[in-house]
């Protein structure tokens, strides 16, 4: 028995049932290369769905973290240590926000922005107590709490998990006027994805995060952007909303943070609203800790010093442009924003990456039919020819 199959027996033996990866071992990787237990190369297109965005084990991160591994790695939130300010100013700068609550998670930093913005709403806003209305878009994908999977609107994430929370609105992503109807003076925030990833990488009309932004400060509304996939580069820009130069009032960070080494995810904003936490109203014991801001903080540095969000600009849409050239009636429709890029089918995707994966590609259907393309922003030019010639053998020999 190949190793391959007895490691993938024991994990499922013990394992939960909640995913359904690809038959696929990975005992290494470097780059944007995974290698199986059987020594079978990999390009990784997925990057662990963007949260390795600077390439497996970058090297400047990896030392970040021995190095500080070397001097104290948690110390819980009951101290100070000192690499949490540093961190904190580095994300400050990046986003042009005051204030940083550093979370583990993605879902996590998203369950914080939602709590910021009740208590903003009574504090601040004066909404009655316990009315405060969150406006969310359909077919989002926040992440897995109970409270997120309440506002789902994907039956197979909330099927048997009820009672929900209460306290949702669901607008059409995309769609400015419907979020100016669903405000009432009880809306305390409109949260949303800048670009759907999960859904499908869908991109909303051009002047949507424009007239969004326009609406939520009309009528005094947290505009709440959960930049977790879209942010760090990987559209292009340093977040997906700078395509419309929108800044909204909230960023929601993870992912990318963590440099694909540990969890690390912050909310980002300003003083008045993350100053609603007091002592003990909100927090964490691994956020923050000293392991996840050395390496968030080298994570930050390579963002800058490799210009990643420039090279996900051009070879997404060397990529993008390539991939539209590929003739197979199975195609429905490819679209994409910087390295985030979306193959839709007519049929299963499921197959389509299992092949890929044979030919030695790896990426994951997102729904059914859908193909998420999604390469460390690190990748070179003939590493994606690599890749497009194997994409179109897949999606044309059938
Ligand atoms: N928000 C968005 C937009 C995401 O894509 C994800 C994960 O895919 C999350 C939140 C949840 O992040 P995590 O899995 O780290 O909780």
């Amino acid at each position: 028995m190949e190793r391959t199959e007895q490691i993938i027996g024991q994990t499922e033996r013990y394992g939960a049932t909640n995913y359904n990866p690809l038959p696929i071992v990975i005992v290494q990787a470097e780059g944007v290369w995974a290698e199986d237990a059987e020594g079978r190369r990999y390009l990784d297109m997925l990057s662990a769905y963007s949260a390795v965005n600077h390439g497996h084990r970058h090297k400047k991160i990896i030392k970040a973290l021995l190095d500080q591994a070397d001097r104290v790695t948690l110390t819980s939130r009951a101290f100070h240590h000192d690499r949490a300010g540093e961190w904190y100013e580095m994300l400050s700068q990046l986003t042009g926000k005051t204030t940083i609550l550093p979370m583990n998670t993605g879902a996590e930093a998203v369950e914080t922005a939602l709590k910021a913005a009740r208590r903003w709403a009574y504090q601040v806003k004066g909404v009655p107590d316990m009315q405060a209305e969150i406006i969310v878009c359909a077919n989002n994908f926040h992440g897995r709490t109970l409270s997120i999977t309440s506002f789902s609107t994907e039956p197979a994430y909330k099927f048997r998990f009820g009672p929900f929370t209460p306290g949702f609105v669901t607008v059409p992503f995309g769609d400015a006027e419907a979020l100016r109807r669903a405000i009432t003076p009880h809306t305390a925030a409109f949260l949303f994805e800048p670009i759907q990833g999960e859904a499908g990488v869908i991109i909303p009309p051009n002047g949507y995060l424009r007239e969004a932004a326009a609406i939520c400060r009309e009528h005094q509304v947290l505009m709440m952007a959960d930049e977790i996939q879209t942010g760090l580069g990987r559209t292009g820009q340093r977040f997906a909303c700078d395509w419309e130069n929108v800044v909204p009032d909230v960023y929601i960070l993870g992912k990318a943070l963590g440099g694909g080494v540990l969890p690390v995810s912050a909310v980002a904003a300003d003083r008045e609203v993350l100053g609603v936490f007091n002592a003990g109203s909100h927090g964490s014991t691994f956020g923050g800790n000293p392991l996840a801001c050395a390496v968030s903080i080298a994570a930050l540095q390579v963002l800058d010093e490799e210009k990643l969000e420039q090279r996900a600009r051009i070879w997404g849409d060397y990529m993008l442009k390539r991939l539209k050239r590929i003739r197979s009636p199975r195609i429905r429709d490819i679209r994409g924003r910087g390295l985030l890029i979306g193959i839709e089918l007519d049929e299963e995707a499921r197959p389509y990456c299992h092949r890929l994966m044979e030919l030695g590609v790896l990426c994951k259907e997102t729904h059914a039919n859908i193909i998420r393309i999604a390469p460390p922003l690190t990748i070179m030019k003939d590493e994606i020819d690599w890749a497009l010639m194997r994409v179109e053998s897949a999606l044309t020999e059938r």
